[in-house]
């Protein structure tokens, strides 16, 4: 954990900003407003070290904004992020990343061009030296079952493939928290499920997940606790069992497309 030694926890913080507890992240109030659109709504958000959190609801609901507060890609109107109890508000994305925060965008950021073994050089060099190289490439290839393919232009790989190296140049920080995206959106059932192992994996390693998805099937199957968010604000959280018999669950899920749209909500959407 990468506590910062100067944070001050005064006893009045305990409670406030997670610090002193085993949460790794908190929001309190957190706002953003696009213009005259409020796209997230005074959110207060925990999750515990090493947990599976599942972040889901309609779209435009404001996921894809939230863990963009999370990560400094965008300011928040009003409110806080803590990470490990300090505050990270004023942080810039590339000193969450330095304190342990990786993410994996909605549109993939790896580097089409560069082979897979150049691709995770590009993270390695931040917290690697040289020599160390070619074992932290093949360790990580190996435990995302891309070994075959270290020299293959990463253009060339399946769908699939290019998800599990983006999400393992992510790992190549040793992230304590890791957020992610819509992962597996436009992946095959078995695409899915190879993921679904991995993160399970990760998090057995106790790397703590927040994950975007809209595939039901796939965070039962990984998550701890599943958020529900929906027009910017935290409508229930709970277990997937709970959440899935929520009628309520249902309304704003139907209220947007209707059942018959389910395939279409688990496709992918533009990022913003
Ligand atoms: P979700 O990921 O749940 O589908 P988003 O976080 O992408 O939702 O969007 C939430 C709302 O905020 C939507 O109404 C969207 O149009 C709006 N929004 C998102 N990003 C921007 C932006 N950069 N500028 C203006 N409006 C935005
Ligand atoms: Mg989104």
């Amino acid at each position: 954990m990468s506590v910062h030694d100067s944070t001050i926890k005064t006893t009045a913080a305990v409670d406030e900003t997670g610090a002193g507890t085993n949460r790794i992240l908190q929001t309190r109030g957190l706002v953003k407003r696009f213009g005259g659109l409020t796209a997230i709504d005074d959110v207060d958000f925990a999750v515990e070290e090493g947990e599976m959190r599942c972040l889901i609801g309609p779209n435009g609901a404001g996921k894809s904004t939230f863990l963009k507060l999370i990560t400094g890609r965008h300011a928040p109107s009003d409110g806080s992020v803590y990470y490990d109890g300090a505050d990270i508000t004023d942080l810039d994305s590339y000193e969450r990343v330095d304190q342990g925060i990786s993410i994996k965008f909605q549109v993939p950021s790896i580097y089409p061009e560069l082979t897979v073994r150049q691709n995770l050089r590009v993270p390695l060099q931040r917290v690697a030296s040289r020599s160390e190289y070619d074992e932290r490439t093949e360790a990580t290839l190996e435990q995302f079952d891309l070994l075959e393919e270290i020299d293959t232009v990463a253009a060339n790989l399946s769908h699939g493939q290019q998800q599990r190296l983006e999400i393992g140049m992510a790992m190549t920080l040793e992230p304590d928290l890791m957020l992610l995206d819509e992962p597996v959106a436009g992946l095959s059932i078995e695409e899915t499920e190879e993921i679904a192992e991995l993160l399970v994996e990760l998090n057995d390693e106790g790397v703590a997940f927040v994950v975007i998805e809209h595939d039901i099937d796939f965070v039962a199957s990984i998550a701890d606790r599943v958020t529900v968010l929906h027009q910017g604000e935290i409508f229930t959280e709970g277990s997937i069992e709970d959440v899935r018999a929520d009628p309520e669950v249902k309304r704003i899920y139907l209220g947007e497309s209707g059942e018959a749209d389910a395939e279409e909500r688990a496709g992918p959407e533009a990022d913003h």
